[in-house]
C-alpha cells in the first residue's frame, strides 16, 4: 500500500484500497467545519485542511457534531501536482454555502453522528493487522449471536440485510451510497 502511494502510478492505490469497486461516492469538493475553520484561524492564524472531513460519506466533524460543508476546491483538479490550502475565501468562512440549508432528520444526524465518532478512532487509534479471516470470524461470531446464521452455518442474507437496513435508515445508508444499492437490498 505504501509502496503504491509512493509510485507514480495514482490508480494503484485506488485499486488496492478498494476505491475503485466501491459504491460509496467519492467526495467532489475537499470538505471543512465552520468551527474548526474558525478555532484554526484564532488560533494557527491560518486554515488548513483536516484528514478527518475527507472522509467519503462523512457528513459531521467529529470534534464539534456541525455538518462539514463544501470548499470550492475540487478533490480531483485537472492539475495533479497542485497543491491549494484552506483559506477563507475558498472555504467561505463567512458562512452562505450552499449545504448550510441541508436539513436531516433527528435520527439521521445521530447515525452521522455515530459514523463520525468512529471514523475518528479509527483515524486516532493504532490496531495490529489481522488477517482478513479474523475479520470474517468476528463477523460470523456477531452474526452468530443475532441468529442472523443457519444451523448448518450459512448467514441468513435476506435477514441481515433487511435488518441493516432498519438499523441505519434508508437516508442515512442513501447518502453515501447510490440509491440502486438501497433498492437492491430491499428486493432481495
Ligand atoms: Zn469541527
Amino acid at each position: 500500500m505504501i509502496e503504491s502511494m509512493k509510485g507514480n502510478k495514482g490508480e494503484d492505490i485506488y485499486n488496492r484500497t478498494g476505491i475503485m469497486a466501491s459504491s460509496i461516492s467519492e467526495n467532489r469538493y475537499l470538505k471543512y467545519c465552520l468551527v474548526c475553520a474558525n478555532e484554526d484561524k484564532k488560533e494557527y492564524g491560518e486554515l488548513f485542511w483536516h484528514r478527518v472531513h475527507q472522509i467519503p460519506c462523512l457528513q459531521i466533524c467529529p470534534k464539534h457534531k456541525t455538518l462539514l460543508l463544501d470548499s470550492e476546491v475540487l478533490v480531483h483538479s485537472g492539475n495533479k501536482h497542485e497543491f491549494i490550502g484552506a483559506t477563507n475565501e475558498n472555504c467561505c468562512i463567512t458562512g452562505g454555502n450552499i449545504n448550510n440549508s441541508i436539513s436531516y432528520q433527528q435520527k439521521v444526524l445521530d447515525r452521522m453522528i455515530v459514523l463520525a465518532n468512529n471514523v475518528e478512532k479509527l483515524l486516532k487509534n493504532k490496531y495490529s493487522n489481522r488477517p482478513l479471516n479474523w475479520f470474517q470470524e468476528q463477523y460470523v461470531t456477531k452474526l452468530k449471536e443475532m441468529g442472523l446464521v443457519n444451523i448448518n452455518g450459512k448467514v441468513k442474507y435476506k435477514e441481515l440485510l433487511n435488518s441493516f437496513i432498519e438499523y441505519h435508515g434508508k437516508e442515512f445508508l442513501e447518502l453515501g451510497y447510490n440509491k440502486e444499492i438501497t433498492s437492491q437490498f430491499s428486493e432481495k
